[in-house]
């Protein structure tokens, strides 16, 4: 049964958002979480929660926005690098390996070393260990992060490739995210040529779920007995946070308590990755909102990662991005205002308030009011009606009134930092880089 506050939001159907609610959430969940008793022996619960494109300026900005310490934020530890084997700059694909893996390799390649070696995941490890282990995600569960836990392929790009190992070949026992049309075939409107699995994870014991009602119907599922469980909730990517309340997708962090559930019923522990994957998304466009907003969704979620953490005193908890994304600043080139907090009450991101505009654009005011509660200027109007891109403007427009810089619609080569909670996350101090974190992991653990 899900806890939270979902359920209200979604009957009401009144808000595009059910920010309102959630916060009221949040704000009376806030604890000082301590471990509850101090475990000396192995770490045998990882959960590894990866906000994608997360940089130090993002947890500075959501700090502002919300007006409190994340939840995250008192259990920082270090910093480390990001680069890939063959660019300054990495992609997920190569991050997502450096992190699952600890080997650097080139951008796009998943599972692989430079030389085109298979690289074993801390996934894999911990499941022959005799773990159970899961992947959850607001992209599709086959995107590049997830992927580099409990897949090898030669390009991210090859998600149908990544859905057949994964039900054909990983140990995975819990997959909750999008991405339902990578396991579907074409005749069922999926991008499989012929296999469909879905049917094939369903003889192999997985309990399948495409709504958020169908999850909770399931209710407990026991990977101790051998139960699985399989939820793709959209064809695609899940929606934005601002978006999701109107659809029937569970929230990120209902989807971590689901797996959480069925994971800590193994004897022998569990590894459990999630991602906040459109955070990155978010910072490609430069949609500060959007971002603030997605950061909001996976803080909820770690804060159910924190209180099973809490409550069971063998588990470690990692947060880590897996690279900056945008060149985010707090302040932008012509205003040194940090003012994140007026991002609460926008209900949409950028993309769509460009959607809701006419042929000439003579409704921005009125649709970014709509949207946003900012009141534009005349020359803000200007701006975003003569743009190129609208949404890029109508982006560019709430960063800087909320005082948000950007540098790229890209990725950037920024160090991130690292926080930790539980058993040995004191490991996790100092400087490192990306290929460090699953070696610091296995060792909590005591796997080879
Ligand atoms: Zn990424």
């Amino acid at each position: 049964m899900f806890k939270k506050v979902g359920l209200i939001a979604l009957s009401t159907g009144l808000v595009l958002s059910g920010v309102g609610l959630s916060n009221a959430d949040a704000a009376k969940k806030d604890v000082t979480p301590k471990v509850k008793q101090n475990w000396n022996g192995p770490v045998e619960n990882v959960i590894y929660m990866i906000p994608d494109g997360f940089g130090a300026n993002h947890a500075a900005n959501y700090r502002i926005f919300k007006g409190e310490e994340a939840v995250w934020d008192s259990h920082i530890k270090g910093m480390y690098t990001t680069y890939s084997a063959n660019a300054d700059i990495t992609d997920s694909a190569a991050a997502g390996t450096a992190m699952a893996a600890g080997v650097k390799t080139n951008n796009g390649v998943i599972g692989f070393d430079t030389a085109g070696n298979e690289v074993k995941t801390i996934l894999e490890a911990s499941e022959e260990a005799g773990k159970s282990s899961g992947l959850v995600a607001t992209s599709t569960i086959t995107h590049a992060t997830p992927a580099s836990f409990a897949s090898h392929v030669e390009h991210r790009s090859n998600e149908t490739e990544i859905a057949r190992q994964y039900i054909q070949e990983s140990g995975v026992d819990v997959i909750l995210g999008g991405g339902k049309n990578y396991f579907l075939p074409s005749s069922e409107g999926g991008k499989q040529t012929e296999l469909n699995l879905i049917d094939e994870a369903q003889e192999k014991g997985f309990e399948f779920a495409e709504t958020r009602a169908q999850l909770e119907e399931i209710g407990n599922v026991n990977v101790e007995k051998g139960e699985k469980l399989l939820g793709l909730f959209a064809d695609d990517a899940l929606a934005p946070e601002f978006d999701r309340v109107e659809t029937e997708e569970p929230s990120l962090a209902e989807m971590t308590e689901t797996a959480i559930d069925a994971l800590s019923q193994d004897k022998d522990g569990f590894f459990l990755m999630v991602e906040g994957s459109q955070i990155d998304w978010a910072g490609e466009e430069n949609d500060a909102a959007y971002a603030m907003h997605d950061t909001k969704a996976f803080e909820e979620a770690v804060q159910e990662a924190i209180e099973f953490a809490q409550q069971d005193g063998k588990t470690l908890v990692i947060i880590a991005g897996d690279h900056e994304t945008g060149g985010m600043s707090v302040g932008s080139a012509t205003s040194s205002n940090a003012a994140a907090e007026i991002l609460k009450n926008v209900t949409a991101t950028g993309g769509f308030m460009a959607e809701q505009l006419n042929e000439d654009r003579l409704n921005v005011k009125e649709v970014v009011q709509q949207y946003t509660g900012i009141d534009l200027t005349v020359d803000e109007v200007k701006t975003i009606q003569q743009a190129e891109n609208a949404k890029l403007a109508i982006n560019k427009v709430l960063s800087e009134r909320a005082g948000i810089g950007w540098t790229r619609y890209g990725h950037s080569a920024a160090p991130v930092p690292v926080f930790a909670f539980g058993p040995q996350s004191d490991k996790f101090v100092g400087f490192h880089d990306n290929t460090d974190l699953p070696k610091i992991i296995a060792d909590a653990m005591k796997l080879k």
